[in-house]
């Protein structure tokens, strides 16, 4: 069986679902696929071990799709609060204060009523999945990975896995970091496997829900905190949080094979003490971490977002945050293609699409890349710069507030200091 739509979203994961409901709502006719089931949510569940930072540039994106009140009535965590501090111990640990290299982005400061939420993913693919399924012109089909594409000269045509085809103008990759359409387009990738990876453990907790998330940065790697919800009555005055322990591969591999009682005492000895008592490990699952960057953003009848077109170091928790900018961009340009009469897949406008978001990609990618190198150093005069750019930051406000404002997706541009020191950094010759 053959189906025709304007455009094939391939991959329904949270910058699909919201592209897709967002053409949706411009009237193309869209077909949204993924090879998973439909995501579930279940109140009484323990939270996704996959949970992400979301700006409040992407929360007002979410609510323009309609997705943000369907995120609220599952559940969402707001911070406040964002703490970042050098935990190297050195000879003068002992008699310094940690405090002193501490800094703290606080909403109040901003005038803003917090930086941002922390949100499972599959609440956020959800209530995206909902959104899509309500657009007349969305057809989302799941369970059903996509197997081929065939760029023709005057449409697409994309096979899943029973055999059906798909006809459309264009087709958009958002099948994420190991994506198959974007191998499918013979689009490759440069790659760089960073020597850490990232644990992520699902904890519950003594005491109230917090309104802070923070990292302290080790030399082998960070370890953050990120609140969520309340445990309810079940575990009265217990809370919900995702921890992110960044370490070598061999550390993470005999971290992951201990049994739940000694992991606890591990985290609990491991992270600062700022770290609550922990009363309960519910899940773990490691994560290589590399940054990834596709050649080019398109080819032929084929188009990437999101993790398909690039992958950043998740330290500040920016990814998807990229992906729905990714998305937003994208979308004007193919209702800009439409309004002139022209194919969707005309390359002017989708090379206007890459020359906006690859340079912005690329310069997060970047500053993701400096903090991950200066803070991984056990170098002493490095140390005293880490610390004295902390005690800088402290110390300037304003500059430190931009940099806040842009992480939280209130201002498009990085502040100017930012853009010159990461145009300067080795590196820059990366795509
Ligand atoms: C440890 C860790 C922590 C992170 N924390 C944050 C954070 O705090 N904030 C943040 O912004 N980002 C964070 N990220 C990054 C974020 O998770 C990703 O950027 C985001 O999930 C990318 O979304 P996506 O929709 O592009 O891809 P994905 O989420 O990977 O979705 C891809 C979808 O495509 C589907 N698919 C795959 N192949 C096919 C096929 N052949 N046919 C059809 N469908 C297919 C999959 O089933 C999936 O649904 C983190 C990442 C990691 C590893």
């Amino acid at each position: 069986m053959t189906q025709a739509f304007d455009i094939v979203v391939a991959g329904a994961g949270m910058v699909g679902a919201a592209l897709a409901t967002g053409l949706g709502q411009n009237g193309f006719r869209v077909a949204l696929v993924d090879k998973a089931a439909t995501p579930r949510f279940d109140a009484g569940a323990p939270p996704d071990i996959r949970v992400s930072a979301l700006s409040a540039g992407s929360e007002r994106y979410l609510q323009q799709l309609g997705a943000w009140p369907r995120i609220l009535a599952m559940r969402t965590t707001a911070y406040r609060r964002l703490a970042v501090w050098d935990q190297t111990q050195h000879p003068l640990s002992k008699l310094l204060p940690r405090k002193l290299g501490e800094v703290v982005f606080d909403a109040a400061s901003l005038s803003a009523s917090h930086l941002g939420h922390i949100v499972e993913n599959r609440i956020t693919q959800k209530a995206l999945w909902q959104c899509a399924e309500e657009q007349p012109s969305v057809t989302v089909l799941s369970g059903n990975g996509v197997t081929a594409v065939d760029s023709g000269n005057d449409q697409a045509t994309v096979t899943l896995e029973d055999g059906s085809e798909l006809t459309c103008e264009l087709v958009i990759g958002a099948d994420g970091a190991l994506s198959r359409i974007r191998d499918m387009a013979g689009i490759g990738v440069t790659r760089d496997q960073y020597a850490q990876q990232a644990m992520v453990i699902s904890v519950r907790y003594l005491g109230p829900v917090e309104d802070i998330t923070w990292q302290a940065f080790h030399p082998s790697g960070p370890r953050a905190f990120l609140p969520l919800h309340s445990a309810g009555d079940q575990h009265q005055g217990e809370s919900w949080a995702s921890l992110v322990w960044y370490d070598a591969p061999e550390e993470l591999a005999r971290l992951k094979a201990l049994d739940t009682e000694s992991l606890r005492l591990e985290i609990q000895k491991a992270f600062p003490g700022d770290l609550p008592t922990l009363t309960h490990i519910d899940a773990r699952a490691s994560f290589p971490i590399a940054r990834q960057h596709a050649k080019h953003y398109s080819n032929g009848r084929v188009v990437l977002v999101g993790d398909a077109a690039h992958t950043i170091n998740p330290l500040a928790g920016q990814g998807v945050n990229l992906g729905f900018q990714d998305a937003v961009c994208l979308q004007s340009h193919i209702r800009e293609a439409r309004r002139s009469g022209c194919d969707l897949a005309d390359s002017q406008w989708l090379a206007r699409y890459e020359q906006q978001r690859r340079p912005a990609n690329r310069r997060m990618m970047l500053a993701m890349d400096a903090f991950y190198h200066l803070f991984s150093n056990r170098i002493p005069p490095v140390h005293l710069l880490r610390n004295l750019g902390l005690s800088a930051a402290r110390a300037l406000p304003f500059a430190r507030n931009q940099v806040a404002r842009y992480a939280m997706g209130i201002d498009d541009e990085l502040p100017a200091v930012v853009k010159q020191i990461t145009s300067r950094l080795p590196g820059l010759h990366l795509p």
